[in-house]
């Protein structure tokens, strides 16, 4: 996000967590070139100060607790983060008027698209937050969600299945230990991802808009691309198994590409882009 917006001559500031250890690597590269402003989605008055030292035109909050498995483990956290911390967010920027994309995401279906019923903290929160969303542009806001399906670069992180692979393949030591390869998901690359969330805040109207390739593909078919003699290597771990798992999803990105966006990067390319860099 921070690239694009960059290349497009944007002012940007970032807001990064305090910690004890380096956090920034994600975005070392164009560290000179971004504002580093310190504060936390579930400390308002960080929040506050960060939105009155930006005084920002647009907000893009990809700020969230987005593991769907470790949100079992801090339900609580998860909340404060993805849906009270938009809410901090909306407030301290109202005097500023700020236009805000947020981020919702696929999660908020479970297994029910294209109904929102979802089926683990992660989604339940982040639906709050698109109600949020939802309330405060009935009050003139400008503020729209992107419902994001998986969208994935090799900057994701190593727990999510595709880098988990990804990582895998390009140094095959042991046996890759999987949960439930049945799956399917609608992968795109975050990259294109991105382009589309600015599109959204520079619409006249704001509305919601799902963001997705409009392709599903199993967790065999990644295999299949990034590891083709994975059938030797991988072995099935229950651990990595969800009792509430969401099977399939398959977004539509028709009102995405009615607003002039156009995803460039293919599945298999997506794939073989993780494998190789
Ligand atoms: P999510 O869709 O945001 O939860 O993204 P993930 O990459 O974490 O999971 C995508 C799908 O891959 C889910 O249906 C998981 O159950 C499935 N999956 C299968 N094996 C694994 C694994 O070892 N790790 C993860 N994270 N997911 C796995």
């Amino acid at each position: 996000m921070a690239e694009l917006l960059l290349a497009k001559g944007y002012e940007v500031f970032g807001v990064v967590r305090r910690s004890s250890s380096q956090n920034v690597g994600r975005i070392e590269h164009i560290i000179d070139r971004v504002n580093i402003t310190y504060a936390d989605l579930t400390d308002s008055s960080s929040i506050e100060h960060a939105v009155k030292e930006c005084a920002p035109h647009e907000i893009y909050n990809l700020g969230a607790m987005s593991f769907v498995p470790a949100s079992w483990n801090q339900p609580l956290l998860t909340f404060d983060v993805n849906c009270l911390g938009l809410l901090r967010l909306i407030e301290a920027s109202e005097p500023f008027n700020s236009k805000i994309y947020q981020a919702s995401t696929s999660e908020m279906y479970g297994n029910s698209y294209p109904e929102f019923k979802p089926i683990s903290p992660y989604g339940i929160s982040k639906l709050a937050a698109h109600n949020l969303v939802n309330a405060y542009r009935l009050q003139g806001r400008f503020i729209c969600s992107g419902i994001c399906f998986n969208h994935e670069s090799p900057r994701r992180g190593n727990e999510f299945v595709t880098k988990k692979i990804a990582n895998y393949a390009k140094n095959p030591v042991g046996k890759l230990r999987l949960g439930n390869l049945s799956a399917s998901r609608d992968w795109g690359f975050a990259g294109d991802y991105v382009e589309a969330m600015h599109l959204m805040l520079q619409q006249v109207v704001p509305q919601d808009c799902e963001i997705a390739s409009g392709e599903t593909h199993s967790i065999r078919d990644f295999l299949d691309i990034a590891l083709p003699d994975w059938k030797d290597k991988v072995e099935v771990d229950d651990s990595f198994k969800r009792k509430n798992e969401v099977n399939v999803l398959k977004g539509d990105p028709t009102k995405a590409m009615h607003m002039g966006w156009e995803p460039k990067v293919s599945f298999p390319e997506l794939v073989r882009m993780m494998v190789n860099e």
